[in-house]
């Protein structure tokens, strides 16, 4: 299925021409220093690494390891000390404040643990929102809402109310208004941290629809075994260090495995072993 799914996207070629996918994500020898410059906290020491067009990519590690430090930075939400990070050949770590914003809304998804929708707006304007600053027309906003609808099965639920919802639902529309930009990368933090074990596994199987069919480039970070194998690769973090990387092969089951040795190999990163 994965290869598949990249034998539609765009191939480059490099020097020696072979054949080479678009790189999504990029990035350089990546650092950052909390506290002061005499007692610094080093959450992240030198990372590199790259997530292609595509891709659905897992960061897991322990308590500390420096994940959330990671996703801000990725996200733009935080600057390293030092390094760069490339989202398709743009250096985010360059931008001004302006084109940060811009390129924040227009480029990138966000869908955390916390679904923050807004209580006073049904599902269907929530998921509007982050359009209601572009210029574009409605015909073409009610294009967008009935595809993601479409895509997370959540066609029903457009005029109810978050109270009106379960928890399970209230994270699609969450995964509906990150999809709605169109955006290149769609960063997930915990996203199945407050959800039952079914909601989990559905909301699961809409990320990878979204990843298959949409071509979305994720990046998720979660604690959770059984989260991470839905994705194809995962890298484990460690005192700021990227500790090791599994790639899928095989079953998820497998996968779910590898990835739970791994944890126990890391020392830590368990829900248990979080608090
Ligand atoms: P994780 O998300 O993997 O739990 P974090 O990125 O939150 O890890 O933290 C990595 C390290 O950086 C930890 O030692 C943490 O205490 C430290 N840290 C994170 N944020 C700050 C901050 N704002 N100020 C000082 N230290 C921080």
């Amino acid at each position: 299925q994965i290869v598949r799914r990249y034998a539609t996207m765009q191939i480059n070629r490099n020097e020696r021409g072979e054949e080479e996918l678009e790189k999504m994500i990029e990035v350089k020898h990546l650092s950052k220093s909390y506290g002061s410059k005499l007692s610094p906290v080093k959450a992240l020491d030198n990372i590199s690494f790259t997530v292609e067009e595509g891709e659905f990519v897992g960061i897991m590690g322990p308590s500390g390891a420096g994940k959330t430090t990671l996703m801000n930075i990725l996200s733009t939400i935080n600057l390293p000390t030092m390094g760069s990070v490339l989202i398709q050949g743009k250096e985010i770590t360059k931008m001004k404040n302006s084109e940060l914003s811009d390129f924040r809304r227009k480029k990138l998804g966000f869908i955390f643990q916390e679904f923050n929708l807004i209580d006073t707006l049904n599902a269907k304007d929530n998921i509007l929102l982050p359009l209601a600053v572009e210029r574009m027309t409605k015909e073409e906003m009610e294009k967008r809402v009935r595809h993601v609808a479409q895509l997370l099965n959540i066609e029903e639920l457009l005029k109810r109310y978050p109270d009106e919802l379960s928890v399970g639902q209230r994270q699609r529309i969450a995964a509906a208004r990150a999809l709605v930009v169109q955006p290149q990368v769609i960063f997930a933090d915990e996203p199945t941290g407050s959800l039952d074990s079914k909601s989990a596994t559905e909301l699961l199987n809409y990320l990878q629809t979204m990843n298959q069919k949409e071509k979305a480039t994720i990046l998720l970070v979660t604690h959770d075994p059984y989260t991470a194998s839905y994705c194809d690769r995962i890298l484990f973090i460690k005192d700021g260090v990227i500790f090791s990387e599994v790639v899928r092969r095989g079953t998820r089951r497998e996968f779910f495995e590898k990835v739970i040795d791994m944890q126990a190999t890391i020392g830590g990163g368990g829900k248990m072993n979080a608090v």
